[in-house]
């Protein structure tokens, strides 16, 4: 590619992620930009239906397996612009999962729904976007359905999420009486048509409040609406593009994922506005998206996506350069020179080799064991991204063998699950137990059906004394040696060889923080 044409690929891309809480309409939301981006020809194909015995997104996953790997990461195209988009586990006991993807993308999609308002997960994510002041872009969905008051909603937005808010549209009625949007930008009224929910139907545009066409559309509502458009105009944000490119401000949207109605101009304000692939720290020094050489970090790892090959496929952020197939890259961890020769890509929800990839998209490399979340790629710079974070555990099982001859095929598969972050596993210092560690409960089922499936271990789990852990440090090695002697009932090692202090009681880890107040007790790791 010749310079300009890598720098106009560069700037075409818009890597983003849908936050929301459950059922709040993600997964409907993502058929609808997919049909837009004409990545499949009828929403409704991109999950299976949720059935009411699906015991968890996991395994509803695995059952679904050949197209799990494609509604990870879907790139389509819309306008002038590439669109990457990310998803993320829908369930609370994958968050670390969900936490990890926000660091790959450059701004997100929140999708709340309008008879619920702000709810738990959203809050949560919130805070997780405002850790890099990604820019949030809002939809406030199921406008088919009687909501709660816009304006209402609007100040939820502001008083719980700490955000202001500026609505680019304003719904005209809300359940049957719902009419369609008036866009406060541009004056004018998209009418809604019900029944199109799986089609990309025209977009029927009304010019203005004043117009007889309106008074048609909304008959006696018309002096109502007028008058809670100049109230909504007065009382609420204007919207301003570098508040929102801050993170300080978000456009919002009305509409309703179903009826595929407002998803467009949604779409529309996002690749006007969303950031282009943004520049990234790494421990050495700020990385720019347009430099030539190619770096990237791995943010994810899913295994067996083909249950043909087993393989497990590492998920690799590019934040600079392009990939080239056959290309040599440096993985820096393991001061290694690769040829990675047949990297996959998810275009139009398709996994397929990928020829070429540059800063904002995601490729997939087949992973035999070496790569873990949070490496990085360069061709050749001994860089280390930055801020990949991983949170220490609070659920906590001991985890035992039914066939003690298999202790190696347990401890690989720990290892290896632990690597991918689909658990954590420590190993106390003073005695031969197998701790694991996991955020949500649904962790332990994974990994103990993961043992079976792939490593063939039967292990059950047993309780143990352990409510809480953290990881140690301290500057100096001498305070190292001597927590690790008296206190070494607690101290364990983590799978990834780091020391960690394991607390049977809160109380008990406040005592050793008074007793060694010169070591370091960390709730979260960067990888
Ligand atoms: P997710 O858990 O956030 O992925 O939510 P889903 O997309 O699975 O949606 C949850 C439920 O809300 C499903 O039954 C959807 O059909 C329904 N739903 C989603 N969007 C709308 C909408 O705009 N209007 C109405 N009435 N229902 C919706």
């Amino acid at each position: 590619m010749a310079n300009q044409d890598f720098l106009n690929e560069i700037n075409k891309r818009r890597t983003f992620a849908i936050i929301s809480h459950p059922d709040a309409g993600k997964t409907t939301m993502t058929e609808k930009l997919l049909l837009f981006g004409n990545a499949i020809q009828l929403a409704g194909s991109v999950k299976g239906k949720k059935g009411p015995h699906a015991k968890s997104d996991w395994m509803t996953m695995e059952q679904e397996r050949g197209i799990s790997v494609t509604s990870s990461v879907m790139q389509f195209p819309y306008k002038e612009r590439t669109v990457n988009l990310l998803d993320t586990p829908g369930h609370e006991d994958f968050s670390e999962d969900t936490y990890r993807t926000l660091t790959a993308v450059d701004s997100v999609l929140m999708v709340i729904d309008g008879a619920k308002g702000v709810e738990d997960r959203t809050i949560k994510l919130m805070d997780v976007c405002r850790l890099r002041d990604t820019p949030i872009l809002s939809f406030i969905n199921k406008m088919d359905r009687d909501i709660r008051d816009p304006i209402e909603v609007m100040d939820e937005i502001e008083d719980v999420l700490k955000i202001a808010a500026a609505p680019i549209n304003w719904p005209l009625g809300m359940g049957k009486e719902f009419k369609g949007v008036y866009n406060l930008y541009t004056d004018t009224i998209h009418v809604f048509q019900s029944g199109m929910g799986h089609t990309i139907n025209d977009d029927i545009q009304i010019k203005g409040l004043d117009s007889p066409e309106f008074e048609e559309l909304v008959g006696s509502y018309a002096d109502d609406i007028r008058d809670e458009i100049e109230l909504v105009r007065g009382a609420t944000n204007e919207f301003d593009v570098d508040e929102y490119l801050a993170g300080r401000l978000t456009p919002v949207y009305f509409g309703t994922a179903l009826g595929n109605f407002g998803v467009r101009e949604m779409l529309d304000g996002f690749v006007e506005w969303a950031p282009k692939p943004q520049d990234r720290e790494t421990q050495q020094r700020p990385v720019e998206a347009t430099e030539e050489k190619f770096s990237g970090f791995v943010f994810k790892i899913q295994a067996n996506m083909d249950p043909k090959h087993r393989d497990r496929i590492a998920f690799m952020r590019v934040c600079s350069g392009k990939y080239t197939q056959g290309m040599k890259m440096r993985h820096v961890r393991i001061g290694k020179d690769i040829k990675i020769a047949d990297a996959v890509t998810f275009l139009a929800g398709d996994r397929s080799a990928v020829e070429e990839a540059c800063s904002g998209d995601i490729i997939g490399l087949h992973n035999h064991g070496t790569i873990q979340i949070g490496d990085t790629f360069t061709q050749g710079e001994d860089l280390k991204y930055k801020g990949i974070p991983h949170f220490a555990p609070e659920l906590f099982r001991r985890i035992r063998l039914k066939d003690p001859l298999k202790t190696k095929a347990l401890q690989k598969g720990l290892q290896q699950l632990s690597e991918e972050g689909s658990t954590q596993v420590f190993f106390p210092i003073n005695n031969n137990d197998i701790v694991v560690g996991a955020v949500g409960v649904l962790q332990f089922e994974v990994v103990a059906y993961r043992l079976k499936d792939e490593y063939k271990v039967e292990a059950i789990y047993e309780p143990v004394n352990v409510q809480t852990a953290r990881w140690i440090e301290a500057d100096d090695p001498a305070l190292i040696a001597d927590i690790r002697k008296k206190a070494s009932d607690n101290i364990a090692i983590d799978g990834g060889g780091h020391l960690t202090y394991l607390a049977p009681t809160r109380v008990n880890l406040s005592l050793a923080q008074e007793r060694h107040p010169d070591v370091v007790f960390r709730s979260t790791r960067e990888h």
